[in-house]
């Protein structure tokens, strides 16, 4: 199968929603990263979804919507919590997953078996404009092999996803350039099941009952069940070892100065870079957690690029704001592999 890489004219994403109409699966740009969008009540183009990806099949999907009203004509829930409402209403759109219970019309592919549905309504522009032209809700998981770095490029899904799918809408880089914060919402109390765009002082602001989920920084325990399917898989790694590295400037910079300069690479700040005589990669500054999200994949994914790299140590970040998402990705990049050196 050819894979067009597309623009976003009105023509494009006509064509891009024609695929999609067709049951076929195509490269979505979103604030977040970019999806592998299909009809999410059609069980056959999810199923193609899930192959594309080589995903678990438990690992259910974020079902995307390009309005608030697109819940009920679809009827994609049995109902809206009133809270799932409230957080709509002060959010959407936005990188912000509300999970609710779903009605009959999803398929349960779609949702991993589960009897909940996850809902996004995208604050990307070509994002809804696809969804609107493709006249259903596009379920969408991120646009990667299964496994590794989530692609924040239409180069990144290209690489990815070549001779697997029909299409590639390139919408320029993801702003955000992490996954959507994902919720559930039990006894009226928001639990935070993956940190993303809006953050946990974002949810606090406008409802006083968040919680975060314990497994979004630590490692399930044995037999522990996931409450969100996603929290149990080794996730965004590059094919080098990550191993994250907690300490003050100068710690972290004499720890990877000491490493082999051959095979190793230094995920770092802005303002290490002048201390560091290994083979690095800058982030952004370390108070600018904003450009931290935004280069994180791109980040990880250059790891593989550089020749002959074994290892890369990589700066903890900070847990405040989106540094809880940043984190949340690194411990899992690293397989939750922490070296303290204070
Ligand atoms: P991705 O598609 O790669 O953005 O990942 C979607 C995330 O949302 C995964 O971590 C899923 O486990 C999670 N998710 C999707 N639907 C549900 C649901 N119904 N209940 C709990 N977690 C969900
Ligand atoms: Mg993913």
């Amino acid at each position: 199968m050819d894979t067009l890489l597309l623009k976003t004219s009105a023509e494009d994403i006509e064509l891009a929603a024609s695929f999609i109409k067709e049951g076929g699966v195509v490269g979505m740009p979103t604030e977040t990263v970019y999806g592998l969008a299909a009809n999410a009540l059609d069980e056959e183009a999810v199923k193609r979804i899930f192959e594309a990806k080589g995903r678990p099949s438990d690992n259910p999907l974020i079902v995307h919507i390009a309005d608030f009203d697109d819940i009920e004509k679809f009827s994609l829930v049995s109902k809206v919590p009133s809270v799932a409402r409230l957080l709509a209403e002060k959010f959407w759109p936005a990188p912000l997953t509300i999970i609710m219970p779903k009605s009959e019309n999803v398929p349960s592919i779609t949702t991993g078996g589960l009897s909940t549905v996850a809902v996004r309504l995208p604050a990307d522009i070509n994002a809804r404009r696809l969804i609107k032209a493709s006249g259903c809700p596009l379920a969408a998981p991120s646009a990667n092999i299964s496994g590794s770095p989530s692609p924040t490029t239409a180069m990144h899904v290209y690489n990815d996803m070549k001779g697997k799918i029909p299409a590639i809408v390139d919408g320029g880089e993801c702003k955000v350039g992490l996954e959507s914060t994902v919720v559930s919402i039990e006894d009226e109390v928001v639990t935070v099941l993956r940190p993303g765009g809006v953050t946990v002082e974002d949810l606090k602001a406008v409802y006083d009952k968040v919680e975060v989920a314990d497994a979004v920084l630590n490692k399930l325990k044995e037999g522990e069940t996931a409450l969100s399917p996603g929290m149990k898989y080794k996730h965004y790694s590059p094919k080098a070892r990550v191993c994250l590295v907690r300490g003050s400037d100068k710690a972290f910079r004499d720890f990877v100065n000491k490493q082999n300069a051959e095979a190793t690479v230094a995920l770092c700040y802005k303002e290490d870079e002048a201390f560091i005589n290994i083979p690095k990669i800058s982030m952004g500054s370390k108070a600018d957690l904003e450009a931290q999200a935004h280069n994180l994949f791109a980040s990880l994914r250059m790891v593989d690029e550089l020749e002959g790299i074994k290892t890369a140590f990589v700066r903890c970040p900070s847990q405040e704001g989106l540094g809880m998402a940043v984190l949340n990705r690194l411990i899992r990049a690293a397989g939750f592999e922490v070296i303290d050196l204070d």
